[in-house]
């Protein structure tokens, strides 16, 4: 038996690796390299699959994420709420625009961030929520949207793992006044590079967000406010133009995947599987369980050629980048315990049952 990869994608690579180099081709003989009809065809078909007026292709998730809170005028002097469990590019987007990160913990069921914490953690300098909708599930967006409606805040949905996500029934990145998503290669849709995008229903939000992301300017050479380059390629662009048709199957395949988890590992008191809202279908980014015995059955798993990650082994409040902020330990101790607890299991199309329930045996036997 083969190693078992954390993530590959050999085998789906294979199915639409022709169209893909068709695509690349037809970009090629274009000549027309960035921000053309590529781009354009992959904003409207993606708006049109999550239920949200516009798209807005930028260069990154983290891009997208700046972008976002530059459109609503954030700055120093205001405040952003944002998760202490999540990947450290939400607190860097909230840093580059020189807004105080305001750290909320997570619900420790869902891991994502706690409405009710959110609440407390609001001042008269708080100007958004940013909700990450972590590994694939949908924070409580009712109770958020009606805690940002209450106390007149914005919302910017960090979306870069839940792609197709829902929370009653609506896509995350529909509901907050702009939203970012990332198509890093290993997120659920992923480019051959770097992309992301901007999602809105907003107008206002739609064109700053279009000029911000090509120098400030709409009409070539007219610049109306010192934007950025953070354009997106047209193969990028033509690349997801392919794999967006492929999304929806991928999504359902990551949720069998994380079912068959599920039936295999129920049974096994020492461990912890990921609790689903009821309100939300989670798309399985990354099926996280918990363990007390992470370290051994993490090394366990490595010697029996199963490769497992962490997200995130180090919470942001206690790396390096922000010891500026003052945080030690203890000051998160859920999003601490979790780092100290949590395992990924391989979790990505084209894993095949045969492999996962190879995974639980050998999970299995370690507690046996
Ligand atoms: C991947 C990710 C980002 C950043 O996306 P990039 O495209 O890598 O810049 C932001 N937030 C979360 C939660 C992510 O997982």
């Amino acid at each position: 038996m083969q190693m078992i990869l954390f993530n590959s994608f050999k085998k789906h690579n294979e199915l639409y690796k022709k169209q893909i180099l068709d695509s690349i081709e037809r970009v090629f003989d274009s000549q027309w390299y960035v921000l053309g009809k590529e781009v354009e065809n992959f904003e409207a078909s993606y708006s049109k699959l999550t239920g949200v007026k516009n798209t807005i292709g930028v260069a990154s998730g983290l891009d997208a994420l700046i972008i976002a809170l530059k459109a609503l005028e954030i700055g120093p002097n205001n405040e952003v709420i944002v998760p202490s469990n999540t990947y450290i590019a939400t607190w860097l987007a909230v840093s580059s625009v020189g807004a105080k990160i305001v750290s909320v913990e997570p619900n420790p069921k869902t891991f994502n961030i706690c409405p009710s914490l959110i609440e407390k953690a609001i001042t008269k300098n708080t100007k958004v929520i940013m909700p990450v909708h972590l590994y694939g599930q949908s924070c409580d967006m009712d109770a958020i949207m009606n805690i940002a409606k209450k106390n007149n805040l914005f919302v910017v949905e960090d979306n870069a793992q839940s792609q197709l996500g829902t929370w009653n029934g609506k896509y995350t990145g529909s509901f907050g006044d702009i939203n970012a998503t990332s198509f890093y290669p290993t997120k659920n849709l992923g480019a051959i590079g770097e992309a992301g995008a901007i999602t809105t229903n907003s107008i206002a939000h739609k064109e700053f967000a279009l000029t911000y992301r090509n120098y400030g300017s709409k009409q070539k050479y007219i610049n109306n406010i010192k934007g950025v380059n953070s354009r997106i390629d047209e193969l990028q662009a033509g690349i997801l133009n392919v794999k967006l048709k492929y999304l929806k199957e991928f999504t359902e395949e990551r949720k069998k995947i994380a079912a068959r988890y599920n039936s295999n590992l129920e049974d096994i008191k020492e461990i912890d599987l990921p609790y689903v809202s009821p309100e939300a279908d989670h798309v399985y980014h990354l099926y996280v369980i918990k363990t007390s015995k992470r370290e051994e059955l993490v090394k366990f798993l490595l010697k029996n050629d199963i490769q497992t990650e962490i997200h995130y082994p180090i919470p942001p409040h206690l790396q390096k980048a922000y010891s500026e902020l003052g945080y030690k330990k203890g000051d998160f101790p859920i999003v601490e315990n979790l780092s100290e607890t949590c395992i990924s299991l391989p979790l990505y199309p084209g894993l095949t049952f045969e492999e996962v329930d190879l995974v639980c045996d050998h999970i299995k036997k370690f507690y046996e």
